[in-house]
């Protein structure tokens, strides 16, 4: 297989799928351009050996045709800060215009194309449409994780027309480095930090981890399923009703497979679903009536903290209380601290799906655990031991 580092880009004009998918204010101005940067060295690899770059992306969700708010114009500027350099832009990612400035592309030239999503054709993974992106190049490389669990045209499709001539680019490789590392061969002991809304969305990963880490620690909305389901009173923190049995299935499972699992001792109640809520800690077996569980309290901080100390690689997945509240976050705080402190101390930390990536940037920690993922539901998806079609694209 190809890859990257190997790879003589020289006089190639090379394909790179990646995730531009990025925020924008009412004025078109580029409120984060994490994604964009996370693809920068995989731009300059190209460049620096002599190949052209031709950027493919999607921008938000287009129904059918041209949509100003969605076209990717408005993040060339941003691009090219980034990049370093002017970025040619064709205004339709396939058609004449397209094809002639991906023919007259000079080596060390980077062009972008239009959103591919003013086209069906490319979530649909159209073959006729894939043909004509895949022409404008000689080289395809996939960077997008974001949208790796998608098979559409310019994901997974393409792959197939660059059969000798396709690889990863580094950010989609550093995903996989980093999942691999928790999940195949990671150093005990593992532990695996699981919170968010509810036990079903989580239930295929839990399980897929209860075959490979020592440690659960369960918090969030989650935790208070787990407590109903063993017979606590949970007063109205949030319940599935249709998840107690899998709850203490899991459990037995974790019992059987020797897999500990840390569920809070104590909880931090509010008698209604807001910021101004009054609050008190209470055991989280016993949550008065008209109470609702919103975060973990300071026993359950501080064991699950030196669990987190103890471990020696991690991975997080989820917030440990409505931490978007700021009277609710000192749990979810905490736990990205003692994550960053176990980084510091040599654990291998991976911190990927869903809202604790939001929670690792808002304490300002993303560069102080070893990764976070770029991919939210991608990232899932691959915890979940599914295949991504844009990753077996690549691969077979
Ligand atoms: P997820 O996308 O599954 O990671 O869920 C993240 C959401 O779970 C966040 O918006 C949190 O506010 C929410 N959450 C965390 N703890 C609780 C809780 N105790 N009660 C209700 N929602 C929670």
């Amino acid at each position: 297989m190809q890859n990257i580092d190997n790879y003589n880009f020289s006089e190639k004009k090379v394909l790179i799928r990646v995730d531009f998918n990025v925020p924008l204010n009412d004025k078109f101005e580029v409120t984060d351009n994490t994604r964009i940067s996370a693809s920068v060295p995989t731009i300059k690899k190209v460049l620096k050996g002599g190949g052209a770059v031709i950027l493919m992306s999607h921008l938000g969700r287009p129904k059918s045709g041209y949509e100003d708010k969605f076209s990717l114009k408005h993040i060339v500027k941003e691009v090219e800060k980034l990049v370093g350099q002017p970025i040619k832009f064709a205004p339709d990612c396939i058609g004449v215009e397209a094809k002639e400035l991906a023919a007259s592309l000079k080596p060390g030239e980077v062009l972008m194309l239009e959103n591919l999503r003013f086209y069906t054709s490319e979530t649909k993974g159209d073959l006729d449409f894939t043909e004509k992106l895949a022409k404008l190049g000689d080289v395809y490389v996939n960077d997008a994780f974001g949208t790796a669990h998608r098979a559409h045209a310019s994901t997974t499709i393409i792959a197939q027309f660059f059969p000798k001539d396709k690889m990863f680019g580094y950010l989609i490789e550093k995903e996989i480095f980093s999942v691999s590392k928790v999940l195949k061969g990671g150093v005990s002991p593992i532990t695996a930090i699981v919170g968010g809304a509810k036990v079903s969305s989580k239930i295929v990963i839990m399980e897929q981890l209860l075959d490979k880490v020592d440690n659960i620690i369960i918090g969030g909305g989650m935790a208070y399923t787990f407590a109903k389901a063993q017979g606590g009173n949970i007063g109205s923190s949030l319940v599935e009703m249709d998840f107690l049995e899998t709850a203490l299935d899991i459990l037995a499972k974790a019992k059987n497979k020797k897999v500990t699992i840390l569920l809070p001792e104590d909880t931090l109640a509010a008698d209604k679903f807001s910021e101004e809520a009054n609050t008190q800690v209470c055991d989280t077996n016993n949550i008065p009536d008209g109470w609702m569980g919103m975060d973990i309290g300071e026993k359950a901080i501080a064991s699950f903290t030196n669990c987190i100390l103890d471990s020696k690689t991690i991975l997080w997945n989820g917030p440990v209380g409505v931490f978007e509240m700021n009277k609710f976050q000192n749990g979810t705080k905490s736990i990205a601290m003692a994550v960053a402190e176990a980084t510091k101390k040599g654990a291998f930390t991976l911190v990927g799906g869903g809202d604790s990536v939001a929670a690792v940037n808002k304490y300002n920690l993303a560069d102080k655990v070893s990764h976070v993922s770029t991919g939210g539901g991608a990232m899932l998806e691959y915890l979940e031991g599914k295949e991504l079609p844009g990753i077996a694209a690549i691969l077979n």
